[in-house]
């Protein structure tokens, strides 16, 4: 009886659209190699770990964290080359940033537009308010459909219009002029998420004064700290006052701040782990490209994207017997079938995923 009393409160209470929602998934990884989420295979450099645990001996934990991060901003502006007259505002990861600005937007007949595929989580946040979300099919080997997005702008008048660059899933970097032409046609504001900035070496940051209407997104966790969880949105002040509004006042923890602060001290450090990553995604790229049947998709990221023979069916469970976790994109969007999104790891974990997928092309 009360279990029945229970579910019928949650079906008259909380909306439809959330209940027929899925959780984000997340795959179980224990003991294997973890090439499914974009994180930094190396460990922070032993020659930091002492310092850096000082450093957490520091934090007062019995205390609310500094609710303004002045000390990690201060980090951040240096470490980012954050232009004068561009402000931040701090997310428990960037995440919570896209969540951020879908409520700031929200209402019930706002649009939220971008290309198709691209992060799931834009999807997630407008839907989570309510907002209409419209995905813009990409073109051609994932390029970005300019005159499509512009349609799209045109029609629906979006409150919102996400772009990530690099895109995730798809690894490549959309073409700058089709950008620009987006954020003067955008009536609302034009998140570019540069998630992947530090593989990619371009960005729209210097960019963020010249329009009333385009902020940046960025992220520590793709370069090292995905466990710390923090991202960044970067924009004109009138903007991230608004937004400073809506941020929950101790959303950063202090193991966080400190943390991030140190390690941002030491940029030097993990901006070579990034420069050994995008080495090792071209040797990973070469060793996949003459495996029998695989394409490899051009990538400005940290992962690549590869489609694998349809008369093979799913490796990604295949691949998952064999220890390797890899994320699978087949049915997440019509252009993405039989694509596998593979995170580039350390040099014995690229060895051990490309082992694995020699042995199922070869028993095709
Ligand atoms: C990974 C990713 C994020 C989320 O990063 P967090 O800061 O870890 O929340 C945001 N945008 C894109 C495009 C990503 O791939």
């Amino acid at each position: 009886m009360t279990d029945d009393e229970r579910r019928s409160r949650i079906a008259h209470w909380l909306p439809a659209a959330l209940l027929a929602r899925r959780a984000y998934q997340v795959q179980p990884a224990a003991g294997m190699v973890k090439l499914d989420a974009m994180e930094n295979p190396y460990p922070w450099p032993a020659a930091l770990m002492d310092e850096w645990l000082a450093c957490l001996g520091q934090v007062s934990v019995n205390r609310y964290p500094d609710a303004a991060a002045v000390a990690l901003k201060l980090a951040l502006r240096e470490a980012l080359h954050v232009p004068q007259n561009v402000s931040m505002v701090l997310g428990n990861g960037s995440d919570e940033l896209i969540q951020l600005l879908a409520i700031a937007f929200a209402g019930r007949q706002r649009a939220v537009v971008a290309p198709q595929p691209s992060f799931v989580l834009y999807r997630m946040a407008a839907e989570a308010l309510g907002m209409r979300y419209v995905g813009v099919p990409l073109g051609e080997d994932f390029a970005l459909d300019g005159g499509a997005v512009l349609e799209a702008i045109e029609r629906d008048a979006p409150a919102l219009v996400f772009i990530a660059y690099p895109n995730n899933p798809t690894g490549n970097l959309f073409d700058a002029a089709q950008i620009r032409a987006i954020i003067r046609a955008a009536p609302g504001l034009v998140v570019l998420d540069e998630a992947y900035h530090a593989f990619a070496a371009r960005s729209f940051l210097d960019e963020v004064a010249d329009h009333p209407n385009l902020v940046v997104l960025r992220t520590l966790s793709k370069i090292g700290f995905a466990g710390l969880r923090l991202g960044v949105l970067l924009a004109h002040p009138d903007w991230s006052g608004e937004f400073e509004k809506l941020r929950l006042p101790y959303n950063i923890n202090s193991l966080t701040q400190a943390s991030a602060a140190f390690a941002l001290r030491h940029m030097t450090a993990f901006d070579e782990q990034a420069d050994r990553i995008c080495t090792a995604r071209e040797q990973l790229r070469a060793a996949l490209e003459k495996l029998p049947g695989l394409r490899v998709y051009p990538s400005a990221a940290n992962f690549l994207l590869v489609r694998t023979p349809p008369s093979l069916g799913n490796l990604h469970g295949a691949l998952r017997e064999r220890g390797v976790l890899v994320k699978d994109l087949h049915g997440a969007s019509p252009t993405t079938e039989h694509c596998l999104r593979i995170s580039v790891g350390t040099a014995a974990e690229n060895a051990a995923l490309v082992r694995a997928l020699a042995t199922l092309l070869d028993g095709a």
